[in-house]
């Protein structure tokens, strides 16, 4: 369906056009009228699937409509609250690009960087404002902006806001908005905790859920390599190196480990740059911007990057270790594979990992493709095959030496049988 059809304004069909986006999404055919028409929305539709312009482009449009010249100062008209500086950046990215052709002003909030600036520009009053819950807090605790005049308020990626832990920041933040808006409230899975919010923040919502995860995952070429803990440095290096691969974003489950692999990784002579919660933002910030523009081949990254990573074509994804919770191996895989284009997915798994690799099988609702990778096979595996093998040539030089045996009795038979017939035949005679 066309953006024309679902009501869209000129000026926002062809911002959409120009980015070569032909036709919606199925999350944002669904999901732009209703918001077009002043409803509440509850979607669970994951990262990967256009949800950001489902909600932004209508959002743009609503208010374009309206006086803008009435703003007053720290006033905010929207605000979409995420869980990670990542995906502010990338929401602010993506509604400056769907909005170019109109006035509205849009900026991002979030920890990890100056203070000064972000209060430079809520002074002025913003449109569209995105922000992490902790960094929005401070700003309201220093009178920094005025949340009485929004109009719209979105929780992009709501189940991680709250898995987060900012459970009490967002009650506090939804009574500082006028009841009288409108709340659209996305989140990546139907969980409890998104049930238990929405009876706090959105009234009779129209719900609509996108794809189910295994859906969504089925569009990446998924991988397992069962292989032992202690080789998989080793084995990463080679896969990369042998295959020659050039944008690879490798998974770790801790930041110790992110370190460890991205300095083996940098030692082998692949150019890599690790992404994680300690590292400053600014380091964040390059390591991202240097993955996306190429300029480094391998970015390893805790599950910071399993959401709110948006780099085009990002042909793999490699999970070093799988993680702890299985609905965060979706996140990772949909970093690959996104808006219609092929990826590959693969995870480095060992013996300790067997339990969460079936919790996903479970999730995904199928079995995933096992592998060996020659000369990485682990030890246990080895061993077995050894022992078939021992096993096989004990048979074979049995069943050899139980021929030759029976060989040797038929003949010595036979023999016997020649001799006797002899002396018969001379008795004869
Ligand atoms: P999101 O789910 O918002 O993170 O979007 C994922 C990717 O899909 C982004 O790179 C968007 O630019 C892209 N995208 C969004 N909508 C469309 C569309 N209708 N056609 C093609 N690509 C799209």
């Amino acid at each position: 369906m066309s953006f024309e059809k679902l009501g869209l304004v000129s000026e926002l069909t062809s911002a959409v056009s120009e980015l070569g986006y032909t036709k919606a999404t199925p999350v944002q055919k669904r999901v732009i009228p209703l918001i077009l028409d002043g409803k509440d929305v509850m979607a669970t539709a994951q990262t990967g699937t256009g949800k950001t312009a489902a909600y932004a482009l209508p959002i743009l449009q609503l208010l374009s409509k309206k006086d803008t010249k009435q703003k007053t100062e720290k006033v905010v008209r929207a605000l979409i609250l995420v869980p990670t500086r990542e995906l502010a950046a990338q929401v602010e990215k993506s509604i400056e690009t769907y909005g170019k052709n109109f006035a509205l002003k849009s900026c991002a909030i979030y920890g990890g960087v100056k203070f000064t600036p972000q209060t430079k520009k809520l002074s002025r009053g913003i449109d569209i404002l995105i922000a992490t819950p902790g960094r929005l807090l401070e700003h309201i605790k220093q009178e920094n902006l005025n949340l009485s005049k929004v109009e719209i308020l979105v929780f992009d990626e709501s189940d991680r806001i709250l898995d987060m832990g900012f459970w009490e920041e967002v009650e506090i933040l939804s009574s500082m908005i006028p009841k009288k808006r409108q709340t659209l409230l996305f989140s990546v899975e139907q969980s409890k905790s998104v049930k238990r919010f929405s009876k706090l923040t959105v009234i009779k919502p129209v719900k609509i859920v996108i794809n189910n995860q295994g859906d969504l995952a089925k569009k990446v070429r998924q991988t397992i390599y069962i292989c032992d803990q202690d080789k998989k440095t080793a084995l990463l290096s080679y896969m990369i190196g042998s295959r020659n691969w050039n944008q690879v974003l490798v998974f770790t489950k801790t930041r110790q480990r992110a370190d460890e692999v991205g300095a083996y990784l940098e030692a082998s002579g692949l150019k890599t740059l690790i992404l994680h919660g300690e590292k400053a933002h600014s380091k964040r910030t390059k390591a991202l911007r240097d993955f996306k523009a190429g300029t480094i081949r391998v970015l390893v990254a805790t599950d910071i990057a399993s959401r709110g990573l948006d780099i085009e074509d990002l042909p793999h994804v490699i999970n070093y270790e799988l993680p702890g919770d299985a609905g965060d191996y979706i996140h990772r895989i949909g970093r690959t594979g996104r808006a219609g284009n092929e990826g590959e997915a693969i995870s480095l798994v060992c013996k300790e990992e067997r339990s969460i690799l079936k919790d996903i099988e479970r999730l995904l609702k199928y079995a995933l493709k096992v592998e060996f990778f020659e000369g990485y096979e682990p030890k246990e595996w080895l061993k077995k095959e050894a022992n078939k093998h021992t096993i096989k040539a004990k048979i074979e030089r049995d069943q050899k030496k139980r021929s030759t045996t029976a060989n040797s009795v038929v003949g010595m038979r036979k023999k016997k049988a020649t001799i006797k017939k002899r002396k018969q035949n001379k008795k004869a005679k």
